[in-house]
């Protein structure tokens, strides 16, 4: 909910799904386990893609458990970012960077090494503890109003608020939103990084959509968001991470040194291109999903009828929403695996796919490997390359089944 208007568009309905990060232990294996819906609307009014709320946020942030196996391009797509912005705001040894959702600090370490300020937002207690021995002041709560007025009480303000891959998982947006622009110094600047809707229709990534994220933002949905509260986009980057991503940069909406970039506008009429300015134009997906479905499951069939043997790549939350809406099953995927220590051993939720340690596929040289975060698939091709010995091939569901000879 944003704007308060009554949801009754739906965008996409992919059934019953369990929640994605509740890997399941052997011994549950014979368990009840709770199933949610995964209905997603669109709003008449602010066209903000989003979930209604049907899992309480307690609920998801209790489960949900910390890794700190980022892959690699990622840690790198942040340090990138860090350098960048430095430069670009000019930042000081009087400056403050505030990060809301900070994890374990490995973004802001990257100012403290410049030796700018820096203070993370985290809610996860074990998370924050990395982030404060490694010498990053961290702050475990949640972000919000109430967060923002305590720490200006204090006397801080942030010249620099950023946040990668957040806003889509807070419970109450307008509150967060709303504790941005309060925490914002005079003349600063925010930066958020969200998955781009325009990619997400384009590609069909309906499995980039699970419980935990609540909303899926077009520039156009995002300004309706910042704009309510107080807070103007004046410029925007497209970015390939999560499978298309933009990164905006907002400000007060009374800062008049900053003006609306070329790239908002031109990035504003793409979308209008694409029609997500008009409620017609999201009928489509629910179709482009299902359509996707039925070409992975006739790969699938084919392979099978041919006795290959196929085994997964990953067990990430979007696995869990693409396997369950399919009805993927070991029927399919003999197992998947992780690098994770936590997930091996377990097994996938609803689906209840076992989970090994990526050595397994050498043992078992499957004819097929699904690569299940796709967004990753560049290196993971390159870490799992010695398939290519046995004659393996690597597989991508998503937009479509593509076989990697
Ligand atoms: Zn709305």
């Amino acid at each position: 909910m944003n704007c308060g208007s009554e949801l009754r568009v739906t965008f996409v309905d992919l059934g019953m799904s369990p929640m994605c990060e509740s890997y399941v232990p052997a011994e549950k294996l014979n368990h009840m386990e709770p199933f949610y819906p995964l209905h997603v609307y669109v709003c008449e009014r602010c066209f903000l893609v989003q979930l209604q709320e049907y899992v309480s946020p307690e609920d998801i942030f209790t489960e949900y458990a910390y890794f700190s196996s980022y892959a690699d391009s990622w840690v790198e797509h942040m340090r990138r970012y860090a350098d960048m912005i430095v430069q670009r705001l000019a930042l000081t040894r009087d400056s403050l960077v505030v990060e809301v959702a900070s994890n374990d600090g490995y973004l802001l370490q990257h100012f403290v090494r410049n030796g700018i300020p820096v203070l993370g937002i985290e809610p996860a207690a074990n998370v924050a503890k990395v982030a404060l021995e490694r010498g990053i002041p961290t702050l475990v709560k949640f972000f919000g109003e109430a967060t923002a007025r305590e720490l200006v009480a204090q006397g801080k303000q942030a010249d620099l608020i950023c946040g990668a891959n957040v806003l889509a998982q807070v419970p109450k947006l307008g509150d967060f939103v709303n504790g941005l622009e309060i925490l914002l110094k005079p003349g600063g600047v925010i930066t958020i990084e969200f998955p781009h809707l325009l990619r997400l229709m384009a590609e069909t990534q309906f499995d980039t959509i699970y419980h935990e994220h609540f909303y899926y933002f077009s520039l156009i949905s995002a300004e309706a968001v910042f704009s309510s509260h107080g807070l103007k986009i004046f410029d925007v980057e497209t970015l390939p991470t999560h499978g298309g991503s933009l990164r905006v940069y907002a400000c007060r909406a009374g800062d008049s040194a900053k003006n609306v970039s070329e790239n908002v506008q031109q990035l504003r009429r793409e979308e209008e291109a694409a029609g997500l300015h008009r409620i017609e134009s999201y009928a489509n997906f629910a179709e482009q999903v299902k359509e996707t479905k039925r070409k992975l499951l006739e790969f699938l069939i084919d392979a099978k009828r041919s006795g290959k043997t196929i085994a997964g790549y990953g067990a990430p939350g979007k696995g869990n929403t693409l396997l369950n809406y399919c009805g993927i099953r070991t029927d399919f995927l003999d197992f998947t695996v992780d690098r994770n220590p936590y997930k091996q051993g377990k097994f996938l939720p609803g689906t209840h796919i076992p989970i090994y340690a990526p050595e397994k596929i050498s043992e078992v040289k499957p004819d097929y490997v699904l690569i299940l975060p796709w967004n990753f698939r560049e290196e993971i091709m390159q870490q799992m390359a010695h398939i290519r010995e046995w004659g393996g091939k690597f597989v991508v569901p998503i937009p479509e089944v593509i076989v990697y000879p």
